[in-house]
C-alpha cells in the first residue's frame, strides 16, 4: 500500500457511544446516498410495529425501508419523506437491534441460532434489513442476494476523520463479531473470508486480532492506520482478488457483521446505527447510536459552537452537504459532520505562513507542530489557480495513478487518455484536492470521468446484447423457414407461424 495521509483536524469524537431521548416523531428520508426508496408500502394513518417494512427500492434488489419503531404513518407530510408519529411508548423503543448479549438465541422471539447458508439466508438478512450493509468491493454499490462472491472482505476499520470504527463499535461485542464472521462464512463457503484488523499495538486491535482468528478459514489482514487504506476497492487490490463483470467480492464493514450477527442468531431488524456527531463546529464531539428518522434538527439543537455552519452527511472528506430538504437521519448515514461556514477571508490567507495553520507542504510553519489539528472551515481560503506540479497529489495517491497528468487529459477534453492512465483506478479518497494547493478539485473530475467512462461502458454491453439478441432471433427465423422450405419441398404440410396459428388452423 502507497500514499495516503492522516489529515490532522480537530473535532474528533470520543470513542464511547452515547443514546439520545426518543423524540415525538421520526422523518424517514426515502433517498438516501445508494437507495430510493420509492415503491412506498404502506397508507396513511397505518399502524405499523418495529421492523416493519415501509418502503422498498425497486431497482436495487428490493432493498427495504424498515420501521425504526412502532407509530402511525403520516405520508405527504413532509415531501420524500415517510414520517412516523405517536411513537410507541414501550419500555425501550430505542433498544439496540443488536442484542449487547452474547448469548446466541437470547432473544425469545429467535431467528435462526446457528450458522446458515444459502440464498434463502440471504434473503432473511434482506428482509430484516441486515443487506445493505454488504457492498461490491470495486463499486460500492449494493449487491445480488441471489449471487455468490467471489471473496469477502470484514473490515474493522473506519479511517475517515470522526466516522465511527471499530474502536467505537467493538468493544464488549467481539464475540458477537466471531459469531457474524461465522455466518458470513456460512453465507459463502466457498469464498476466503478477509478480516482487516488495524496494524496497532492497542489491546483492542490484539483482541479483534483473537476473536477474527477464531473463525475457521478467516484471514487476518492487517493494514496501517492511514486514511484511506480501509477502502475495499484498495483493499481488494492489494488482496489480488480477481475482477471482471461477473466477479464480485463483498465488502462489509464492522457494524454490518454485527447486524447479520443479529439477524441471524436472534432474527431482529436492524434498525439502529452508530452515528457520529462531529467537527469543529461542534461542542461536544461524539457518537450516538440512532435510528433512521431521528430529526436532524434535534441532533443539532444547542450542540454547535459555531454559527453559520455547513452540516455534512458522512465524513469529513467524502461526506457530502446535507440538502435543506432532509429533516431526518437516513438509513446510511454514518455520520453527521458540522464544519463553521467561512464568513470572512483574511486577505491573502492561503499564502500567509503562520504557527497556527497546517498544510500537507511544509509552507506554514504549523507543520512542524506534529501535536496541531486544524479547525478547517467550508471554504478554499484561495482561489483555483493552475497546477504548479508540485506532485503532492501524486505523493498521497492511494490508488497509485497520476491525478495531476489525468486532470490534464480531461481539461483538454481527452476522456480515452485518461482512461489509458487508469482513472478507473480512482477510489475517490479526495486526498488529492485537499492537498492540492492551487485549489484543483481533482477527485470531482475523476469521478466524473469514471462515471462517463462507465455509463459508456454500459451502453456498449448493452448494444452488444442487443445485436447478440437479434443475431439470435435472425437465426431462429432463418431455421423456422428452412425447416418450412425442406418440408414444402417433401410435399409435407409447413409448420404453422407460431401457437395462435396453430390453434386457428381448421
Ligand atoms: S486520484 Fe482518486 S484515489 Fe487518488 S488521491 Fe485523488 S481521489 Fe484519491
Ligand atoms: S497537487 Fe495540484 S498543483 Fe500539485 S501537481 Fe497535483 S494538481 Fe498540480
Amino acid at each position: 500500500m502507497r500514499g495516503g495521509y492522516n489529515v490532522p483536524v480537530a473535532g474528533a469524537p470520543l470513542c464511547e457511544v452515547r443514546e439520545l431521548p426518543a423524540p415525538d416523531r421520526l422523518y424517514l428520508p426515502l433517498v438516501s446516498r445508494r437507495f430510493r426508496f420509492s415503491d412506498v408500502r404502506v397508507g396513511e394513518g397505518q399502524r405499523v410495529a418495529r421492523g416493519e417494512l415501509l418502503a422498498v427500492d425497486p431497482e436495487r434488489f428490493s432493498i427495504p425501508l424498515l420501521a425504526p419503531c412502532g407509530g402511525t404513518v403520516r405520508l405527504g407530510e413532509l415531501e420524500g419523506h415517510v414520517v412516523l408519529d405517536d411513537l410507541d411508548a414501550s419500555s425501550d423503543p430505542w433498544a439496540p437491534s443488536g442484542s449487547t448479549s452474547d448469548e446466541p438465541g437470547a432473544d425469545p422471539g429467535g431467528g435462526p441460532a446457528a450458522g446458515p447458508a444459502g440464498e434463502s439466508v440471504a434473503h432473511g438478512l434482506l428482509a430484516l434489513g441486515a443487506w445493505p450493509y454488504l457492498s461490491d468491493a470495486r463499486t460500492g454499490d449494493p449487491v445480488d442476494p441471489a449471487k455468490s462472491p467471489s471473496a469477502i472482505i470484514a473490515s474493522t476499520l473506519r479511517l475517515e476523520p470522526f466516522l465511527a470504527g471499530g474502536e467505537a463499535q467493538l468493544d464488549g461485542a467481539l464475540e458477537r463479531l466471531a459469531r457474524g464472521l461465522e455466518y458470513l462464512r456460512g453465507l459463502a463457503p466457498e469464498a476466503p473470508l478477509y478480516v482487516i484488523i488495524p496494524d496497532t499495538d492497542e489491546p483492542l486491535a490484539a483482541e479483534i486480532r483473537t476473536a477474527a482468528a477464531g473463525c475457521s478459514g478467516a484471514h487476518v489482514v492487517s493494514v496501517p492506520m492511514r486514511f484511506p487504506f480501509d477502502d475495499p476497492a484498495l483493499l481488494a487490490r492489494y488482496l489480488k482478488l480477481p475482477s471482471g463483470p461477473d466477479t464480485t467480492a463483498w465488502a462489509i464493514p464492522a457494524e454490518g457483521v454485527l447486524a447479520v450477527e443479529a439477524a441471524l442468531t436472534h432474527g431482529r431488524p436492524c434498525t439502529d446505527r452508530v452515528v457520529s456527531f462531529a467537527g469543529p463546529a461542534v461542542t461536544e464531539p461524539v457518537h450516538f447510536r440512532l435510528v433512521p428518522g431521528y430529526p436532524i434538527e434535534a441532533i443539532l439543537a444547542d450542540r454547535l459552537c459555531r454559527e453559520p455552519a455547513r452540516v455534512v452527511n458522512g465524513g469529513l472528506l467524502t461526506g457530502v452537504a446535507l440538502p435543506p430538504e432532509q429533516h431526518g437521519i437516513d438509513s446510511e448515514c454514518t455520520g453527521l459532520t458540522v464544519v463553521g461556514e467561512l464568513t470572512r477571508q483574511t486577505l491573502l490567507s492561503f499564502a500567509r505562513p503562520g504557527i497556527s495553520r497546517r498544510s500537507y507542504s511544509r509552507s506554514f510553519v504549523g507543520t512542524l507542530r506534529t501535536d496541531m489539528s486544524m479547525r478547517y472551515k467550508a471554504g478554499l481560503s484561495g482561489e483555483v489557480r493552475p497546477c504548479i506540479a508540485c506532485g503532492q497529489c501524486v505523493d498521497v495517491c492511494p490508488a497509485g495513478i497520476l491525478p495531476q497528468l489525468i486532470h490534464r487529459h480531461l481539461y483538454a477534453g481527452r476522456l480515452e487518455e485518461a482512461q489509458r492512465m487508469r482513472v478507473d483506478l480512482c477510489v475517490g479518497c479526495v486526498l488529492c484536492s485537499f492537498v492540492c494547493p492551487s485549489k484543483i478539485d481533482l477527485r470531482t473530475e475523476l469521478l466524473e470521468a469514471k462515471r462517463e467512462l462507465r455509463e459508456e461502458a454500459e451502453a456498449v454491453r448493452a448494444e452488444a446484447e442487443a445485436a447478440a439478441a437479434e443475431a439470435a432471433e435472425a437465426a431462429a427465423a432463418k431455421a423456422r423457414a428452412d425447416e418450412a422450405e425442406a418440408a414444402s419441398t417433401e410435399g409435407k404440410p409447413a409448420p404453422p407461424e407460431d401457437a395462435t396459428a396453430a390453434e386457428a388452423a381448421p
